[in-house]
């Protein structure tokens, strides 16, 4: 059985090969016993800045085993770790159609694991294959020409495609190691299996979409891009086939839908079908942006090359309003972007390339928003409460998708200075406390002023602000019961950040691997 060590330091800059020698003398032995070392996890220990240090957590193996667990049982940091056995999957013969909706980490993951019981899906993405999507976002970021089915929400490889690809979750789940696995079998820098707070780029994002589904087309699962859930056909509670693009009709038995957050439309038809839904709580507010530099120099003192771009996540509340303020989505060297996917309405949300070089830090800094701040209690009051301040964005930014922005200084009334931000097509200098509901904006200058005492400098008159960040997860939960189907359709299977069950890449992957293993087992 090998073991795992933790808390090994090395200096920003130092070789990692250190990592063996520093291993084997602290427990007397000779390197060359060694019949294997991994690095297990690397994390930034920045508590006694500038003094900043990289820690590791490593596993390694030797010959006698026995003898060196006698010799050093109770060392602290040191533990037995267990063999990890591959899982097996038994092949299912089933022909029952499975249709799965949308192609973003939930969809993406269903059909993967689906894969691996030798179960083939078809698969239905309302969007282009990530190539031409990539082609449309450009045109939309330069010339303000949205395409409403090929955007940063839709199409191939879904929200998470134009991302910082953060890949940190903070479910334990047994599935996690599987899924990154999955994801460096298709291209993503192997580093993810050990980073403390791994992350894959946009640029990379992209090119790993694409190999997936090539390795889903080899396994036979049919794709069809440009197809959009358009209707559902059901008898006596059960569903027995799908309609897309309001014409062409598709048997279907299980229905996996893991549409996203954003699919508006198709959260209407799934109400008018009288599915089981309900609002739920999610936040609202603006992207923050700082000179890297600022943000570095405030959490590590001295930076340093070696050392990742610094972050942060921050938290205010207000016991007396039950309000919260915190960063969401913090993307270091990244860009705010523009992620409409509705016509007239104007969103913002922050992504990197892998390099996270672009010298700016941005980060989302939202309220929460409950049921009760909405106008009506069906389910679909949460997408209008979006949809009214996403159409508030556009006007202030002039009706062509610039966005509003603001020097965050004069947005908490310290002052006032010039305003820098990525976000493109442009933006448009705005009052922006008057673009929000009135508590989330008190709220925001709160929480701001308080993240200043937590990280000296983050007021500052380098940073800007623009807006609306309003998709920060799904305005209403799908419900589903112990077997994962709708308590009220049979056959079909809510699944990952648009029904409510997750909230970024990795989760929205594991909430896929889930379902699958569902459909799995009712296939055994
Ligand atoms: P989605 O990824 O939204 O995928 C849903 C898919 O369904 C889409 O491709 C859509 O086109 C398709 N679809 C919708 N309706 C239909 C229909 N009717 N018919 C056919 N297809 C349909 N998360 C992180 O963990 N880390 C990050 O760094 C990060 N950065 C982000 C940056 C940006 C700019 C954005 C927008 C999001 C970011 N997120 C990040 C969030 C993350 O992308 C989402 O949590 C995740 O993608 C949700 O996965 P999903 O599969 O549930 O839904």
């Amino acid at each position: 059985m090998p073991f795992l060590f933790r808390n090994l330091t090395l200096q920003p800059g130092e070789d990692e090969g250190r990592l063996i020698a520093l291993t084997a003398k602290f427990f007397g032995f000779d390197p060359a016993v060694l019949q294997q070392f991994r690095i297990l996890r690397k994390g930034v220990d920045a508590r006694k800045k500038p003094r900043v240090l990289l820690v590791y957590t490593v596993s390694f193996s030797l010959a006698d085993e026995a003898g060196f667990w006698k010799r050093h049982q109770g060392t602290p940091n040191l533990e037995q770790l267990p063999v990890e056995t591959p899982q097996i999957f038994t092949k299912r013969s089933s022909t029952d159609p499975i249709v799965i909706v949308g192609m973003g980490p939930a969809g993406l993951f269903c059909a993967l694991r689906l894969a691996a019981y030798g179960i083939a899906a078809t698969i239905l993405e309302r969007g282009k294959p990530v190539e031409e999507r990539v082609k449309d976002v450009a045109r939309f970021w330069r010339d303000g020409q949205l395409d409403t089915e090929s955007n940063v929400q839709f199409g191939e490889g879904g929200a998470g495609t134009f991302s910082d690809g953060k890949l940190t979750c903070r479910l334990r789940d047994p599935n996690t190691g599987w899924v990154l696995d999955q994801l460096i079998r298709f291209g993503a820098p192997p580093e993810i299996r050990y980073q403390a707070k791994p992350h894959v780029g946009t640029d990379r994002l992209r090119s790993v979409v694409a190999a997936l589904r090539a390795g889903l087309l080899e396994s036979g699962a049919d794709i069809r891009f440009s197809t959009c859930l358009t209707d559902l056909v059901c008898n006596s509670g059960q569903l027995s086939a799908v309609r897309s693009n309001g014409q062409d009709e598709l048997p279907c038995k299980h229905l996996v839908l893991a549409i996203g957050h954003s699919a508006r439309d198709t959260y209407a038809m799934l109400s008018r079908q009288n599915l089981v839904m309900e609002p739920k709580p999610f936040a609202i507010g603006l992207r923050v942006e700082h000179p890297q530099g600022v943000i570095d120099r405030i959490q590590y003192g001295k930076p340093h090359p070696a050392l990742p771009k610094a972050d942060y996540a921050l938290t205010y509340n207000n016991d007396l309003t039950k309000r919260s303020c915190y960063s969401f989505c913090m993307c270091p060297g990244g860009l705010v972007v523009a992620s409409s996917s509705e016509a007239e309405m104007v969103v913002v949300n922050g992504m990197s390339n892998l390099g996270r070089d672009s010298g700016l830090a941005n980060s989302a800094l939202v309220v929460n928003v409950r049921p009760e701040d909405f106008d009506g209690s069906d389910p679909l009051a949460g997408v209008r409460f979006q949809q009214q301040w996403e159409r508030t964005a556009f006007t202030a930014g002039g009706g062509n998708y610039h966005a509003p922005a603001q020097n965050l200084l004069a947005f908490i009334g310290q002052g006032t200075g010039s305003y820098h931000s990525s976000y493109r097509p442009g933006t448009v200098e705005a009052d922006l406390a008057t673009l929000l509901p009135e508590y989330v904006s008190t709220t925001l200058r709160e929480g701001i002023v308080s993240f200043d005492r937590k990280m000296k400098g983050f007021v500052t008159r380098e940073a800007t602000l623009t807006g609306v960040e309003t998709r920060t997860s799904a305005p209403l939960r799908i419900l589903r019961g112990e077997d994962f189907q709708s308590p009220t359709l049979r056959g079909l299977y809510p699944c990952g950040e648009g029904a409510g069950y997750a909230g970024g890449i990795m989760s929205a992957a594991l909430d896929g691997v889930r379902v699958a293993d569902k459909i799995a087992e009712q296939m055994s």
